[in-house]
């Protein structure tokens, strides 16, 4: 059985990974735990369930949002739905385009995952400057859904990524 503390002391780092200066936090070794991912898992639904809002869609990030997204989902009894970068994902799909640290990248959802009024929490590893997750807010409410909870594993602090996001956020741990 594993307590949340040492569910954050499985995460590592990298230095200059992908490329030199940056520090790369490694989810990973929590993936290689069952019982670590259980704990995972239960801590974050019981995050949810305490904001006391109806959930019916946990939207994952591409691509380490759908390692998390799908377990909270199933425990919750709700859909998951994926947000993928641009070209994907078939069918009718809403699309925003948005600033990356180089250049820009795109990020779309299937026109059919969320539906008007729906209440969404977004799921993905990492918040760090909040581009990628406030355009996944963006693709929502583009659907007509309303975003609840933004939840990830880790918070840069530092770069105030939860400025650019219009939604409550959670982190599990900050660095
Ligand atoms: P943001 O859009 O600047 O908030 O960056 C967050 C996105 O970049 C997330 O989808 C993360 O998966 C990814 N990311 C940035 N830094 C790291 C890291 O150190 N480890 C894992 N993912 C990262």
């Amino acid at each position: 059985v594993y307590t949340i503390e040492q569910v954050k002391a499985l995460v590592r780092e990298f230095a200059d990974f992908p490329s030199k200066g940056i520090l790369f936090r490694d989810i990973f070794p929590i993936f290689r735990e069952p019982a670590a991912v259980e704990c995972l898992v239960s801590h974050f639904v019981e995050r949810i369930q305490a904001t006391g809002k109806q959930v019916d869609v946990v939207v994952g990030l591409d691509a380490r949002g759908f390692l998390l997204g799908p377990l909270i989902a199933l425990r919750l009894g709700v859909a998951f739905a994926p947000v993928r970068k641009g070209g994907k994902l078939p069918g009718s799909v809403a699309r925003v385009t948005y600033q990356k640290e180089y250049g820009e990248d795109v990020f779309e959802m299937q026109a059919d995952a969320v539906t008007k009024g729906q209440q969404v929490v977004i799921v993905d590893d990492l918040l760090a400057t909040g581009g990628s997750c406030g355009a996944a807010e963006e693709l929502v409410h583009k659907l007509e859904g309303v975003v609840v909870l933004d939840a990830f594993i880790i918070r840069l602090a530092g770069l105030e990524g939860d400025k650019r996001l219009r939604a409550p956020v959670y982190a599990l741990m900050e660095c």
